[in-house]
């Protein structure tokens, strides 16, 4: 059974999501301020968590950053208002995973939730061994990454986006494939947040990120990573 921990500081939208998602059998975990959500996020092993993003003491935003500083990996669907288009963007490079904007359907959440439990256990599925990436050894498999011995963090969508171009290595991958197979959905945010994830794994793993030797840019196109 996956658990989910709920951010959410409305008491009617907090049950109806409770109710909801336990009638589809997750074990969920309530918290109603981002300050009691991020003490949660770091207690607990969650497999996801909803986040809303204007909450009281801490914004989803801080709670999201909070977390992937930390090392925490788990992934997260930002709750966003209508209107709140920046959020979304924003959001991603945070490190959330994927966002849904209220109102939205139960059964358009579910089928969020249920993408990301897939992406994440296949993603999980795929390696077992550590693989070298440029500086990096990363064992997809735990989720970790190091150089030299030294953990580094890299957050839950940094570990899919690497998985992905390494299970397509020395081919093209278009910003366009990376954002329907990483992100996974047709509702494209931008590709530039793409490119903004590039941007920061390159300079976890290349040692001159200004030159890039393993992620090479294929202009106009996408990313080619050469192992
Ligand atoms: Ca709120």
């Amino acid at each position: 059974m996956a658990s989910i921990l709920i951010v959410e500081d409305e008491p009617s939208m907090q049950l109806g999501l409770k109710d909801n998602l336990e009638l589809e059998g997750y074990a969920v975990t309530l918290a109603s301020d981002g300050e009691e959500g991020l003490v949660k996020i770091k207690k607990n092993k969650f497999d996801l968590v909803l986040l809303d993003v204007m909450l009281p003491k801490l914004s989803g935003f801080d709670v999201c950053k909070a977390a992937r500083t930390a090392g925490i990996s788990t992934p997260i669907i930002l709750l966003t208002a209508r209107g709140e288009e920046i959020d979304k963007i924003l959001g991603l490079e945070f490190g959330a995973d994927d966002y849904i904007t209220k109102p939205f359907s139960l059964r358009e959440l579910l089928a969020r939730i249920k993408a990301i439990l897939r992406r994440s256990q296949s993603v999980v599925s795929t390696e077992t061994l550590s693989t070298s990436i440029g500086r990096l050894k990363v064992d997809f498999n735990a989720f970790y990454a190091e150089e030299n011995g030294v953990e580094i963090k890299l957050s839950h969508k940094e570990f899919e986006i690497l998985a992905y171009l390494q299970q397509n290595k020395n081919q093209v991958v278009t910003r366009y494939d990376l954002l329907e197979k990483v992100w996974g959905y047709d509702e494209q945010p931008t590709t530039r947040t793409v490119d903004n994830f590039i941007v920061r794994l390159r300079q976890k793993i290349e040692i001159n990120p200004n030159q890039p030797k393993v992620i090479l840019t294929v202009h106009g196109t996408g990313y080619k990573m050469v192992v």
